[in-house]
Order: C-alpha cells, then sequence, then structure tokens
C-alpha cells in the first residue's frame, strides 16, 4: 500500500524524511517542557525559538508574530473570534461561498449568534468579483475572511486587493493559506493581511500543528485561554515536536519554492494528457489563476465515486469535490457556488501534486485513467446532456 501514488496533495501530505529526522529526538530524548526553568527544559524553549523563526522567515514576517497552534481549523477559529472580539461594536462578517468548513461553519454558528454574514459569490471559473466585494463593506464590518487559494480547485483569490479594501473600512483582515502555503511566495512584510492560518500536514509536517501570523499591532484575544505560552495568545504547553516539525517543513518548503515550476509542468502533463485523451472533459476552475500542484477535471455523465474507486484498484489516490452526507451524495459546494451542470458537478475529481511527484506516477496515470472512463460510460445509466433524469437531477440541486 506505501508505494501508492499518491495525488491527494491538498488533503494532506507525506511527511517529509528530513523533518521526521528533526522532530523525533523531541518526541524520544528532549522531552522537556518550554517553560520549565531548568536547563533540561529550556534546551526545548531553543528550539521552539529556532522553529518560531523558520516559519516567520517562510512569511516574511517578525518572529513575535508566529502563533502555534493545533492545525488549520484551530488557526481559522482563533482568527475570526479574535477578529470579533477586537472589534465589538462592529456585527458584519464578509467571506465567501467556498470557504473551507473551518472557516464557513464558524460563520454559519455566528450568524446564529446575530452576526450577519455576507457570502460573496464566484464565477463559473471559481473567481470573485471585486465590484461585489467592495459593495459588501460597509462600516458595520469586523472581519473581512478570504481563503488565499481554494482547496477543490486550486483557484487563487486577489488577496492583496482585497485587504485594500477591508483597511478603507477598518475592518481585519484574515486570509486562510492552508493551500497556498508553499505553493505561492508569501510576504507579511508587504502585506495588506492582519491574520494568516496555516497548517503543517499540508506541508509535509505531521497533522496536528498549525501556526497563525498575527500582525504586530492587530489587537488579539485568544481562544484558548490558559497559560503564558505564545506570548498569552495561545494557552495550553507546547507540542514542541510538531513545532520543530513545523520550522524544518517551513524551511523546506520555502527552499521549495524555486523549484514549484517542476510541479506545475507536472500538473499541466497530467490536466493535457487526461483533456487531450479522453472526450467530455472540463478543467473546473481559472485556467492560469491557479496553484501550481491542484487540477479539478469534471469527467461527464459519470459519478465521481465511481472514478475513484476504480483508480483506487490500481492504488492511485485523488479525490472527489463530492462527500457523503448522512448517507446522500452531496455535490461540493464549491463546484456548485461556480453553477457548475449536474453532470460535472457529480464527476469532478480533483488531482493534488507535491514536490514527491514523479513523471512516472502521472504518466501510469495517464495509461490508466481513459480504460477507467470508458467502462464507467458504459455502465452510466445516463451518456447525453439531454437525457432527462440529468436534467431532473440538475433541476433538483438547484432548487436546494
Ligand atoms: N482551510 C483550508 C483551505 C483547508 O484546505 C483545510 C484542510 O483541508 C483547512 C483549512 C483545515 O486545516 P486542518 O486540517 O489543519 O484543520
Amino acid at each position: 500500500m506505501n508505494d501508492c501514488i499518491y495525488l491527494d496533495n491538498n488533503a494532506t501530505t507525506k511527511i517529509d524524511d528530513e523533518v521526521l529526522a528533526a522532530m523525533l529526538p523531541y518526541l524520544t530524548i528532549y522531552y522537556g517542557n518550554p517553560s520549565s526553568m531548568h536547563t533540561f527544559g529550556g534546551q526545548v524553549g531553543r528550539v521552539v525559538r529556532e522553529a518560531r523563526k523558520q516559519v516567520a522567515s517562510l512569511l516574511g514576517a517578525q518572529d513575535s508574530e508566529i502563533v502555534f497552534t493545533s492545525c488549520g481549523t484551530e488557526g481559522d477559529n482563533a482568527a475570526i473570534f479574535a477578529a470579533l472580539k477586537a472589534q465589538p461594536d462592529r456585527r458584519q462578517i464578509v467571506t465567501t461561498q467556498v470557504e473551507h468548513p473551518a472557516v464557513l461553519n464558524v460563520c454559519r454558528y455566528l450568524e446564529k449568534q446575530g452576526f450577519t454574514v455576507t457570502y460573496l459569490s464566484v464565477n463559473s471559473q471559481g473567481q470573485i468579483d471585486l465590484d461585489e466585494v467592495e459593495a459588501a463593506m460597509t462600516g458595520n464590518t469586523a472581519l473581512v475572511s478570504i481563503m488565499y487559494a481554494n482547496n477543490e480547485t486550486g483557484v487563487i483569490f486577489p488577496v492583496e486587493q482585497i485587504g485594500q479594501m477591508a483597511k478603507e473600512y477598518g475592518a481585519i483582515f484574515h486570509v486562510d493559506a492552508v493551500q497556498a502555503i508553499g505553493k505561492v511566495p508569501l510576504d507579511m512584510s508587504n502585506s495588506t493581511i492582519d491574520l494568516l492560518t496555516l497548517s503543517g500536514h499540508k506541508i509535509h509536517a505531521p497533522k496536528g500543528i498549525g501556526a497563525l501570523y498575527v500582525r504586530k499591532g492587530t489587537r488579539f484575544r485568544p481562544l484558548l485561554i490558559g497559560g503564558h505560552q505564545e506570548r498569552g495568545r495561545r494557552g495550553g504547553t507546547e507540542n514542541v515536536a510538531g513545532i520543530v516539525a513545523l520550522g524544518k517543513a517551513a524551511e523546506l518548503a520555502g527552499q521549495h519554492l524555486a523549484e514549484i515550476d517542476r510541479e506545475r509542468k507536472l500538473r499541466d502533463r497530467l490536466e493535457q494528457g487526461i483533456l487531450n485523451t479522453i472526450a467530455n472533459t472540463a478543467v473546473n476552475g481559472h485556467p492560469t489563476q491557479r496553484l501550481p500542484n491542484t487540477t479539478n477535471i469534471g469527467f461527464k455523465y459519470i459519478e465521481g465515486e465511481a472514478i475513484l474507486l476504480s483508480l483506487d484498484q490500481y492504488g492511485i489516490c485523488a479525490s472527489s469535490g463530492s462527500a457523503c452526507t448522512s448517507g446522500s451524495l452531496e455535490p461540493s459546494h464549491v463546484l456548485r457556488a461556480m453553477g457548475l451542470p449536474y453532470s460535472i458537478l457529480h464527476g469532478s475529481i480533483r488531482f493534488s501534486l507535491s514536490r514527491f511527484t514523479t513523471e512516472a506516477e502521472i504518466d501510469r496515470v495517464l495509461e490508466i485513467l481513459p480504460g477507467i472512463i470508458d467502462r464507467l460510460r458504459e455502465l452510466s445509466p445516463f451518456n447525453s446532456d439531454d437525457a432527462d433524469w440529468l436534467k431532473e437531477q440538475e433541476q433538483a440541486v438547484l432548487a436546494k
């Protein structure tokens, strides 16, 4: 099972051997608490400081602006709640319809608490309309929370332009950069972003570690109230091994950025190979304003889950836009927001690469996939857009 072809790197990534080697001593030998007064704990405090420097360096931030968290979800929650507490007389949040549930479900919760949330729409290529962003903002906007890049399609939003608008309205600007980190260069020293979330397991560190960038001067209240750790911005004894891992992973991600074009070329090879050899396929999302490692492809007239199961039999890991929700196959909220037709909504697959992806793996997928699609289309009860059933299903989705 270990020699699978892993093209699901937006879900999680393999731990880099160098990252594992860096973190292991902090699980075995150096298990001290960084807050302890003794030398044994103190030496651990030193590596936490070093890791903070490594993460800050990847972001063009100051060390003191990095707060270690447990994951991207915690970072998003902490950012949103902190921004609202910082501006208690403002009651509106501006976000998008295509955020990760770590933002969307917090916003839905906050609506029930009396906040107003504006969910910006996207066009058929997954892009935001800047006029709509501007129109959404008012003097009551406490927070603008926008993802840097979408996890399903890889589409990149114009965050700096949005941040400029947020500043004009006096709103705090949070960016969920969980998918962008290590794939596009980020420079907080020249940015409108106040708060930025990242997560270790998307950049070859283990699960259970993340970080929140908090711009110096941004009013911040902790989500986890406890000890004085992280300068009082996040209580809880530090996950030292995870922090060391994140630091190393950030350092390696920074180095890898210089070679990101290799990943882009492999992604393009996969994408073009599929579009050229399999009929009725299309890329979901903007062709260029996209992460270099992601392609989301619609295979008309078949269920994405059936494609995934068939790929799995060949040891190929990818992901579908749909998630199984309470027994019914709900189409992806991202692809739905893009207004894609039913035949594509249900037959979309995300392939996401990493620096470990090889040309041989891409070629193997291109060798296997056409046969899988042919077979599934032969079995499919619908094979044209005119099928009555297809139309009915589409109406049902649109009516929701
Ligand atoms: N935000 C985005 C855009 C993501 O893709 C993810 C994870 O897939 C998260 C937040 C949540 O991160 P974590 O899994 O570390 O909680």
